[in-house]
């Protein structure tokens, strides 16, 4: 339904109001969604679809299996088993939701409007745009690729982010070898179109080079035979070591691996130009050195979307890289905000700043001083208000209060420490050193977006209940837990049926038992039957007939 409103630029905009066609009743709050992925997905499948009047707004009308993206690169999966139509998701859940296929472009938190564009068609002012209110927003945009302005990579390189980038690689891919045979070129120009090079040696550069190498070896090289030999795969990545966010020994396992399979891994290279057929890369020793390629993926890290940085700067966190939320995941300094996933950053409220506030609760007794009993006492609660402080014990750099703390029970001379404000601070002051992001990735976002949900579904009580420093147990009944991290592992396919898995308690398995793993985990993590059927089927196809080439 779309009624007419004066926009401030004075022209008619059109608007989105999804209430005038409901029945009478309560009003219900409005809640906009933005974008459709991990977080966001993740919110909506957990949102108790009564309480709220649901819009949700996504220049993609579908979900998509990112870990399986680097897969469709190669044809191992097809994209159809990756995605998943969000009506669908929306509509087996019933409730009020709205979907619009669209972007938004502003976000104007003092009007609590945003500002969105249709990528589709236009309206009847001509330019596709609509105003949508909210009660609450919900921002789960992800990010966007980062080629830290690198000259030539918009231009001449691959991203991997989304389900049309795999697609077009894999028909890149192919392309390549279809030039290589060509009959007039000359041994040089065959090599520069099947040299494949990915610069990033994350997860996901890492598994992308290793689905390209079994690709090549398993079905192109049959295909292809006059030209395979000439096939080159190099990962450029400036750090040290490539999968620097893995235990040492996958680092190790996957650099040998790699380099057992002819994938030239050069590190401490980093690629300043990419021109249309050679990248040139730096290093300290080598210098400026230039090579051709025939095609190059940039999978190198990522950066947030132009819309949130306007918004950001709205709001006062200007100076900031990533847009801040609190642990409660509502955006800094902007009521009635929330942001998930990719697109944010929870700001970890330090321990130094609460300190006096922590003593005063701490000491039930009030005596100035804290015993060894009243700091085990409220201990739970630190740690689950300021997760770095347990990082912090278990660290090798605990000092004077773990110590204490630990070895206290039963010792009577230490139980009998008292700690005075100033020796508290002391023995505190280096735990917010222990502070730390969490990582991009899916595990994040959708852990966030469930969080959220469930906030949201237990809402008036949390209206209730404001934020205090502190959690006290029995105190406060309906307050709720800030965002705690559950990290359930991480896996690194590195080809040839092999994978690295990291799991919790840095437990290390490589080879082909993890592969498995992989596979039963990544089947168990799909979203609907159908696209767990779907990639299923696919794999098994692959395993029976190889990978379809054409393209
Ligand atoms: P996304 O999932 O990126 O979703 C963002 C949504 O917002 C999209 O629907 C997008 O269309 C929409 N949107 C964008 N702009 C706008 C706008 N202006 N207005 C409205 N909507 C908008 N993580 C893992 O944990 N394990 C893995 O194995 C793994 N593998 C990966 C492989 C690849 C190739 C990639 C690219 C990522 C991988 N990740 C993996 C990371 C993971 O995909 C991201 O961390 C996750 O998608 C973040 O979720 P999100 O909801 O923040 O953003
Ligand atoms: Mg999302
Ligand atoms: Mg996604
Ligand atoms: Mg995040
Ligand atoms: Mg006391």
């Amino acid at each position: 339904v779309l009624v007419l409103a004066a926009s401030g630029g004075g022209g008619l905009v059109a608007y989105a109001d999804s209430q005038s066609d409901q029945p009478q009743g309560p009003k219900k709050k409005k809640v906009v969604v933005l974008g459709t992925g991990w977080g966001g997905t993740t919110f909506l499948r957990n949102l108790d679809s009564k309480l709220y009047d649901v819009q949700v707004i996504s220049p993609r009308n579908y979900f998509a299996f990112t870990p399986l993206l680097p897969s469709v690169t190669c044809g191992t999966v097809e994209p159809r088993s990756v995605v998943e139509p969000i009506r669908r998701i929306l509509e087996k859940k019933g409730g009020d939701f709205k979907f619009w296929e669209a972007e938004c472009f502003k976000i104007d938190p003092a009007k609590k409007k945003i500002h969105c564009r249709s990528n589709a068609g236009t309206n009847f002012d001509g330019n596709g745009e609509f105003l949508v209110d909210y009660d609450y927003l919900v921002v789960a945009v992800g990010a966007r690729s980062n080629t830290f302005n690198t000259p030539g990579v918009e231009e001449n390189c691959h991203f991997l982010k989304e389900v049309e980038d795999a697609q077009k690689i894999r028909r890149s891919v192919m392309d390549c070898f279809e030039k290589a045979s060509l009959p007039y070129l000359n041994e040089e120009e065959r090599k520069k179109n099947l040299h494949f090079v990915i610069v990033g040696g994350g997860p996901t550069g890492v598994e992308f080079a290793a689905e390209l190498h079994d690709f090549v070896t398993e079905d192109l090289s049959k295909l292809y035979p006059s030209v395979q030999h000439l096939v080159k795969i190099s990962l450029i990545e400036a750090a040290d070591h490539i999968l620097t966010m893995f235990d040492k020994r996958i680092t190790n396992f996957a650099e040998d691996k790699f380099g057992r399979n002819g994938i030239d891994v050069k590190t401490g290279y980093k690629v300043v130009k990419v021109a249309k057929d050679a990248i040139t890369m730096q290093n300290p020793a080598a210098g400026d050195v230039a090579v051709p390629y025939g095609m190059a993926v940039w999978s190198t890290g990522i950066g947030t979307r132009p819309f949130i940085v306007d918004f950001m700067k709205q709001i006062g966190q200007a100076n900031r890289r990533v847009l801040a939320t609190d642990e409660w995941l509502r955006v800094r300094e902007c009521d009635d905000v929330y942001a998930v996933g990719d697109c944010a950053t929870i700001n970890q409220r330090r321990v130094m700043e609460d300190i006096s506030e922590i003593f005063r609760v701490a000491d039930k007794d009030k005596s100035g001083t804290l015993t060894v009993k009243e700091i085990q006492d409220i201990l739970e609660d630190i740690y689950v208000r300021y997760p770095q402080v347990k990082l912090y014990m278990k660290s090798k750099q605990m000092n004077g209060i773990a110590d204490l703390i630990r070895t206290g029970n039963g010792d009577t001379e230490k139980e009998s420490v008292e700690l005075s404000i100033e020796e508290f601070k002391k023995a505190l002051s280096l735990v917010d050193s222990q502070v730390k992001n969490l990582p991009a990735t899916a595990q994040v976002a959708a852990q966030q977006g469930q969080y959220l949900a469930k906030c949201f579904n237990k809402m008036e009580y949390a209206e209730e209940n404001p934020e205090g420093p502190i959690r006290i147990r029995g105190e406060g009944r309906h307050r709720f837990l800030p965002f705690r991290y559950r990290h359930l592992g991480q896996f690194a396919p590195l080809g040839g049926e092999q994978t690295a898995a990291q799991l919790p308690g840095d437990w290390v398995s490589i080879g082909h038992s993890s592969q498995w793993l992989w596979y039963s985990v990544y089947a168990t993590k799909q979203i609907s039957w159908r696209t767990r059927a779907l990639v299923i089927s696919d794999w098994g196809r692959r395993f029976i007939f190889g990978r379809d080439s054409s393209g």
